[in-house]
């Protein structure tokens, strides 16, 4: 009787969850949160023998909304069985491969995390998109799927056929609409869901979805594999995934499975794990189905990275660059593995966007070596209480400055700031201090009243060999270090200065660019606009940071107390002191080998036509930038010609 009300219990909440996240696009909770509670369902179901009879572990998906046109699909839509583990993979094999008397291929492709659509063609054309629905009957979305853009609209197959696929949204797109939008989304696959379940096709355009096709339901052609399908849609110009293969066992689909968790942080999609399918479609025909999935596939999910947990408490922390940075304190939680006890909220803006309060219930997004995210708002506490914003520096007390989203702590010499700035300019990608921590920077700021890298360059074995935890050797070790760090390169130096947005990847294009710190100072927002990855953001940030006196006298000070740079020698070739664009792709050479060679050759590359570039080279589908430089008169040349330049023929 006991487990009759667990089993009630687990199916009234359950649905209540589906409601939101398949209805309405809103989850309540993680899918992780979701799935522990369906298996413990599934395990109760199995040990009693029996199932209530709203169970979702019987039904596809949600309800299909009223507010849509209701369609049925030609071929029915299933949900997926899941595992989580080798052994578990390995029964499925196991099974399937006493289902048919042999060891059948797998066909092994990623698991996107959108929204499913069931696209009909007839006579090439689009004739109806729907969603999966209850698997039988899906909602009438044509007009908001029309809207993805590389979904063709026009197939060379003629017969009928409905296309299947995920709608998604691309990271990159999600990034791109939260950074103006007045409500973020709160993830790629919500944000799919609810553009396509959205009334007015233009909100669907906003969201910039996309459509990955992996299968085909029903058709008036016979396919005899899914590697058959996999081809047909490429063919046919739809987006497919481009890590499709086929595993010939158990044992070559839990590597493939390894290796796809390996590199999923790197996607610029989400996948919640990899899906293995009978290559073989008349094979599939033996195996058959349950009333709610394909005996002949199983998904294999990866470990969770998204779970909800309780906000308690926000604290400000001050960055090297005088930002207060809100640090998230939640209630611990497990996620894949990981206890997670702290959370980023960006900036102050953010909680305001984000409408997050203390005592709520918060989703937490964790992915592979960055800090976990609070990406919004799981349930609402009653009695939640607002972030206060705060009016002074909690490190040093100064007054709070406020720019857009951002507060800074407007403090002199405020000790966190200081200490990182100081931890960071002595760090190994920028001066390369060896045996400098942020502890030393701690100690030589609390004892010596260290503040600034010239305070630090002008250090002497004296200053320092009387303190705490040190003695000859080590003094005299951290003071040879700086000596050696004082001969740099400029690049590293710009680094180290800690500007606002500038990385070492950026510090380095940029000193490829202009050679000399000097040179930069005096560049042009033009000229600095011309260099990869700087946009009018980091160009203003660099033209404050010189035009700055204070940071002008930092720099003569660096100078003073010793410090050199030296530039790397310039190689000299066919394209000395030219600046070269590449646009369009050539023949041959992919573009990394290009810029190889132009520097090679002692040219420049720069990322966009302006009127300092000397030549560009144009492959095919050249586009806006082959205008320009027609526009502006410049030399344009083809592979063939650069390979001439270059003695390459
Ligand atoms: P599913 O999403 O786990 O698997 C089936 C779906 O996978 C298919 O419909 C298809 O759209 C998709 N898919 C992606 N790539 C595919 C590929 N290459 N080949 C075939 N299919 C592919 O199953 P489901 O029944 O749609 O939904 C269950 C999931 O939804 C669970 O994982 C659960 O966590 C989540 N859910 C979450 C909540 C919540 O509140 N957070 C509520 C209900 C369900």
């Amino acid at each position: 009787m006991d487990n009759y009300f667990r089993m009630k219990e687990l199916v009234e909440q359950l649905n209540k969850y589906a409601a939101l996240y398949y209805d309405e696009d809103a989850p309540s909770v993680s899918d992780a949160e979701y799935d522990a509670l369906y298996d413990e369902l599934l395990a109760l179901e199995a040990s009693e023998g029996y199932s209530l009879k709203n169970s979702p572990t019987h039904r596809v998906g949600g309800n299909v909304q009223k507010k849509f046109e209701q369609s049925a699909h030609l071929l029915r839509l299933y949900s997926l069985d899941k595992c989580r583990s080798e052994e578990e993979l390995g029964e499925w094999y196991s099974k399937v491969a006493k289902a048919t008397g042999r060891n059948p291929v797998l066909s092994a492709e990623y698991k996107f995390d959108g929204l499913t659509l069931n696209i009909l063609y007839e006579n090439g054309r689009i004739i109806k998109a729907a969603t999966r629905g209850d698997g039988v009957v899906g909602e009438v979305v044509t007009a908001q799927v029309k809207t993805i853009k590389k979904l063709p609209q026009k197939i060379s197959y003629t017969g009928r056929i409905e296309i299947q696929g995920e709608g998604i949204m691309r990271l990159s797109a999600l990034e791109k609409y939260n950074s103006t939008a007045s409500e973020p989304l709160k993830n790629a696959r919500n944000g799919a869901a609810g553009a396509i379940r959205n009334l007015d096709p233009a909100v669907t355009a906003e969201r910039n979805l996309s459509f990955m096709a992996y299968n085909i339901g029903y058709s008036d052609r016979h396919f005899a594999s899914q590697e058959e399908m996999h081809a047909f849609l490429k063919d046919e110009g739809f987006e497919t995934e481009s890590d499709f293969t086929l595993v010939p066992d158990a044992e070559g689909a839990f590597a493939f499975a390894e290796r796809v968790d390996g590199i999923r942080s790197s996607l610029d999609f989400l996948i919640d794990g990899v899906v293995f399918k009978v290559n073989d479609t008349a094979l599939r025909e033996e195996i058959g189905y349950t009333d709610k999935f394909p005996k002949w596939a199983m998904a294999y999910k990866f470990k969770a990275d998204e779970m909800t947990t309780v906000l308690k408490d926000v604290v400000w922390q001050v960055s090297r660059s005088s930002k207060l940075n809100p640090l998230a304190v939640l209630e611990p939680v497990d996620i894949g593995g990981v206890t997670v006890k702290r959370a980023t909220l960006n900036n102050y803006g953010d909680i305001l966007k984000k409408k997050v309060r203390i005592g709520d219930r918060v989703f937490i997004r964790r992915s592979n070596d960055v800090i976990p995210e609070i990406t919004g708002v799981a349930q609402e506490a009653e009695d939640a209480k607002n972030v206060e914003k705060p009016t002074v520096c909690p490190a040093c007390g100064a007054p709070v400055r406020e720019a857009g989203a951002f507060l800074y702590c407007t403090g002199e010499h405020c000790a966190p700031q200081v200490i990182s700035a100081l931890d960071h300019f002595a760090s190994k990608d920028a001066m390369d201090i060896e045996g400098f921590s942020e502890k030393t920077a701690e100690q030589f700021y609390n004892e010596l009243g260290v503040k600034t890298p010239v305070d630090l360059m002008s250090l002497s074995v004296e200053d320092i060999v009387n303190l705490d935890r040190f003695g000859d050797k080590k003094a005299d070790n951290l003071i040879k270090s700086i000596d050696k760090a004082k001969h740099t390169t400029p690049d590293r130096l710009l680094f180290a200065l800690g500007i606002d947005g500038i990385g070492k990847k950026t510090a380095k294009d940029l000193m490829k660019r202009f050679r000399a710190l000097d040179a930069l100072s005096a560049a042009s927002r033009e000229e600095l606009l011309s260099v990869d990855g700087i946009g009018d953001v980091l160009a203003d940030n660099i033209i404050a940071f010189f035009a700055d006196a204070e940071n002008r006298a930092l720099l003569d000070a660096l100078f003073a107390c010793g410090v050199t740079m030296e530039e790397e020698a310039r190689k000299e070739g066919a394209f000395s002191g030219m600046r070269v664009v590449l646009t369009g792709s050539l023949p041959t050479y992919k573009r990394g080998e290009a810029t190889r060679l132009i520097e090679e050759n002692g040219g420049e590359v720069a990322a966009s036509v302006s009127k300092t570039v000397d030549l560009v080279i144009a492959g095919s589908d050249a586009g806006s930038k082959l205008d320009k430089a027609q526009k502006l008169g410049i030399r344009i040349i083809d592979e063939a010609e650069f390979k001439k330049i270059i003695g390459a023929e």
